[in-house]
């Protein structure tokens, strides 16, 4: 396992890789969590300081939007704007967290290259004023188009960004389900093949991009995004082996060359996760079970003192409500039960006690 400590704060190019590495020789995963805004932000922050685990944060194209807000009258402009507005807040805020935090924007569709685009365009400023990128890596989710489209596409925005030290996350097979709008309908009637990713277009992947940069690959192996009822389809973390093993021969490159990723990894068995862990997966995106993980305490809030959320002053006894309406109050628990929620998820990756921030 790697000795090496990284300075806290947000890691790009050379640190991320490190941190990448880290995970995979040290057999965890980091919990990749999207957030909507500061108290989102900045519970991931806090969970991951309490459980001494690094991080990655994401932005989802309409997290990004309401980041920036909803009020916002040009919608595509927010949606670069408050994603701008999310890693700002993280490379200004992260080091004094004490823990490496790894910025990420999520899946982003054919139609959204250019909001990818307009982030790079961003993302090289930035990198001209500090000599570092804004986000560690931008994700490209093209698996439902053709994959010479898919990878193509990958191979000319890779170009791009590793001029300016970024790693892309790809995606390879379709992973049912849907997530912020993202996604495939989830046809149970459907054939189960098409959700599992085949090796030799992992392989493909490998030989075109790996020359142009860092890349990471959400391969699909059974998993769903969003939350289904379990038993309609088989997760086979056997699959990310497979693909290990042809890169690894065919391309003659040392143990689990691939950098790989599990998406759609809500309410998966512990088991699995550990299996895929051990293939390479060194990131677990977790969206659907933080959101209830927030509004859970606050529905219960709400419920324990709903005479608060109708009145300033009882109309019955003059009890004033200030304090239980005071929306700090409320968003504290929310952020509360983000922070819980993720203990538990850094317990599960392996990633607690193991934050490689010196
Ligand atoms: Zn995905």
């Amino acid at each position: 396992m790697s000795s090496r400590t990284l300075k806290p704060g947000v890691v790009t190019g050379e640190a991320y890789k490190a941190l990448v590495e880290a995970a995979k020789s040290g057999g965890y995963a980091l919990p990749a969590v999207n957030v909507t805004g500061t108290n989102t932000i900045n519970a991931v922050m806090e969970a991951a300081a309490k459980a001494n685990s690094d991080i990655i944060i994401q932005l989802s194209n309409s997290g990004g939007q309401f980041y920036a807000g909803k009020g916002l009258a040009d919608g595509f402009q927010a949606k670069v704007l408050g994603s701008v507005a999310a890693a700002q807040h993280a490379h200004l805020l992260a080091e004094h967290y004490g823990i490496c935090v790894a910025m990420h924007t999520d899946h982003a569709n054919k139609a959204l290259i250019p909001w990818i685009e307009a982030l790079l365009d961003e993302g090289e400023k930035y990198y001209e004023q500090h000599g570092k990128p804004l986000f560690s890596s931008h994700m490209l989710d093209l698996s439902a188009d053709p994959i010479d489209f898919n990878l193509s596409e990958c191979a000319r925005i890779l170009e791009r960004m590793a001029k300016i030290d970024m790693s892309l996350e790809i995606e390879l097979g379709v992973t049912g389900g849907e997530e912020d709008g993202i996604g495939s309908e989830f046809d149970e009637a459907a054939d189960n093949s098409k959700l599992y990713t085949q090796p030799e277009d992992v392989l493909r992947a490998y030989e075109l991009l790996n020359p142009i940069g860092h890349f990471s690959v959400a391969a699909s192996f059974g998993n769903v995004h969003g939350v289904y009822k379990p038993g309609n389809v088989k997760l086979r973390p056997e699959i990310l082996k497979n693909s290990q093993s042809l890169v690894k021969e065919t391309c003659n490159t040392s143990e689990n060359p691939l950098h790989l990723v599990f998406h759609g990894g809500s309410g998966s068995e512990k088991a699995k996760i550990h299996e895929a862990v051990g293939y390479g997966v060194f990131k677990m995106n977790i969206d659907t079970d933080t959101q209830f993980a927030f509004s859970k305490p606050i529905g219960e809030f709400v419920e324990e003192h709903s005479r608060a959320f109708k009145f300033q002053v009882d109309p019955d006894d003059g009890t004033p409500y200030k304090k239980q309406y005071d929306p700090r109050g409320y968003l504290r628990l929310g952020e509360e039960g983000i922070v819980a929620r993720l203990l538990e998820a850094c317990d599960d990756l392996g990633s607690k006690g193991r934050s490689i921030a010196g």
